[in-house]
C-alpha cells in the first residue's frame, strides 16, 4: 500500500490521488486528484491527447503511474494487476471472440472464474435481457449490427458484476443515429444495474447527455469537474467554455468595455438575442450594436455572427423561424440579460478548438 485506506463504507468508488503518468518526455497525466462516487455515471471529457484514456488505463491497471495512487472503495490498488481489481473495461473495438456465439462470449468471464454451467447460462441470459438482446444468444458476432455487438461487449463486461465499469469511447465506431440510441440505452442500463460507470469521450454532447458528472481534461490536467449543467452554464475556464459547446469569450478589456466589469466573461450564443428594433430591448438588458457578418442555417436554429465596431465577432444562435428579416450587412442590436455573462474563474489562455465531433465547439 502506498496511500492511506479509508473505511470501505464511506469511501468513494474511485479515488485518484496526485496521479501522474509520463511517457519519456510526454506528461500524459499531470497530477490529477479526483473522486468518483459509487453509482455515478462519470465522464472523462477532453480533446485528443488530453490524457483521459491514460487515466482510464491507470484505473484499470493497464498502466502503472509514475507517481500518485489509485484507490477503489478506499483500497489502494496502485500496484495490483488488472485482474485483481474489481473493474471491467469495454473498449471501442468491442474485442468480442468471433468464433464464439453471443451467449458464449457473455459467459466467458464466468467460465474463467469457475462458475458452474447452469449458473453461467442463467446469469448470461439475464444480462443479455438487460442489454435488450434476449433471443440473440445463438448468433455469431458477425451476424450482429455494430450497436448490437457493442451491447454484447457491455453484457460481457457487466456479467461479473464489477464494482466499476470503464468505457473507453465505446460508441466511437457507431454512426450518429445509432450512437444517440446507444447513449439512451447505456444510461438506462447503468441506472438498472447501479454500477459505477466511467466513460471516456471527446464528444461533449455525449458527455452532457449521459453523465451525472463530468471532468474536463486539457493537457493532462482536469480543468473542471461538475454536473453537465455546471460545466455548460458556469464554465470555470475559457478552455471549458470553448470545448463544451460554443461560447463567446470576452477577454478582460472587452468585458470591461461592454459590461463595466473586471475580469474575463463568457456568454453562450443562445443567451444573445438579435434585435432589429430598439423597441424590443428589455429593461435591464445589456445592449451592443453590430453588423451581421454571417448567417449559418442549421435547421432548427440559425447561427448569426455579428461584428462590433472594434472588429470583435460575437456569435448567437436563434430559432430559424425568427430570423426572416436579418441579412448579411444589416445593422442590428444584440441584447442579453446581465446574468448571461459568466465570470471565468481560472485565468487559462483562450484556446481555439477545432474538432470534428465537437461541431458546435468554437470560440470566436
Ligand atoms: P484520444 O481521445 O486521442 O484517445 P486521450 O485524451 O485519451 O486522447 P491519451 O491517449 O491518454 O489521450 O494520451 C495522452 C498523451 O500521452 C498523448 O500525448 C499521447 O500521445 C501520450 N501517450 C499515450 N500513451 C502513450 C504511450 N504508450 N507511449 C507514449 N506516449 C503515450
Amino acid at each position: 500500500m502506498t496511500a492511506t485506506s479509508t473505511s470501505a463504507s464511506s469511501a468513494p468508488a474511485i479515488q485518484l490521488v496526485r496521479l501522474r503518468k509520463t511517457f519519456g518526455d510526454v506528461v500524459a497525466v499531470d497530477t490529477v486528484d479526483l473522486e468518483i462516487v459509487e453509482g455515478e455515471f462519470f465522464s472523462l471529457l477532453g480533446p485528443s491527447g488530453s490524457g483521459k484514456t491514460t487515466v482510464l488505463r491507470l484505473i484499470a491497471g493497464f498502466e502503472m503511474p509514475t507517481a500518485g495512487a489509485v484507490l477503489l472503495q478506499g483500497q489502494d490498488v496502485t500496484r495490483l494487476a488488472p485482474y485483481d481489481r474489481d473493474v471491467n473495461t469495454v473498449f471501442q473495438d468491442y474485442a468480442l471472440f468471433p468464433h464464439m456465439t453471443v451467449q458464449q462470449n457473455v459467459e466467458y468471464g464466468l467460465k474463467v472464474k469457475g462458475v458452474a454451467r447452469v449458473e453461467r447460462r442463467r446469469r448470461a441470459g439475464e444480462m443479455l435481457e438487460s442489454v435488450r438482446l434476449g433471443g440473440y444468444g445463438n448468433r455469431q458476432p458477425s451476424q450482429l449490427s455494430g450497436g448490437q455487438r457493442q451491447r454484447v461487449a457491455l453484457a460481457r463486461a457487466l456479467v461479473n458484476r464489477p464494482k466499476v465499469l470503464l468505457l473507453d469511447e465505446p460508441l466511437g465506431a457507431l454512426d450518429l443515429k445509432l450512437r444517440e440510441e446507444m447513449q439512451l440505452e447505456l444510461k438506462s442500463i447503468q441506472h438498472e444495474v447501479g454500477i459505477t460507470f466511467v466513460f471516456v469521450t471527446h464528444d461533449q454532447g455525449e458527455a452532457l447527455s449521459m453523465s451525472s458528472r463530468v471532468a474536463v481534461f486539457n493537457q493532462g490536467r482536469i480543468e473542471q469537474v461538475g454536473t453537465p449543467r455546471d460545466i455548460y452554464e458556469r464554465p470555470s475556464s475559457a478552455f471549458v467554455a470553448g470545448f463544451v459547446g460554443t461560447s463567446n469569450f470576452l477577454p478582460p478589456a472587452l468585458a470591461h468595455r461592454l459590461l463595466g466589469v473586471d475580469g474575463a466573461r463568457t456568454i453562450r450564443p443562445e443567451r444573445i438575442r438579435v434585435l432589429t428594433l430598439a423597441a424590443d430591448i428589455a429593461v435591464g438588458d445589456v445592449v451592443v450594436d453590430g453588423t451581421v457578418s454571417d448567417v449559418q442555417y442549421l435547421g432548427a436554429e440559425c447561427r448569426v455572427r455579428m461584428r462590433l465596431d472594434d472588429g470583435t465577432t460575437l456569435v448567437c444562435s436563434v430559432p430559424s423561424d425568427g430570423l426572416a428579416r436579418v441579412a448579411i450587412g444589416q445593422n442590428v442590436h444584440m441584447a442579453w440579460p446581465r446574468d448571461a455573462a459568466v465570470a471565468i474563474v481560472q485565468p487559462t489562455q483562450h484556446i481555439e478548438i477545432e474538432s470534428e465531433t465537437n461541431t458546435t465547439g468554437e470560440t470566436p
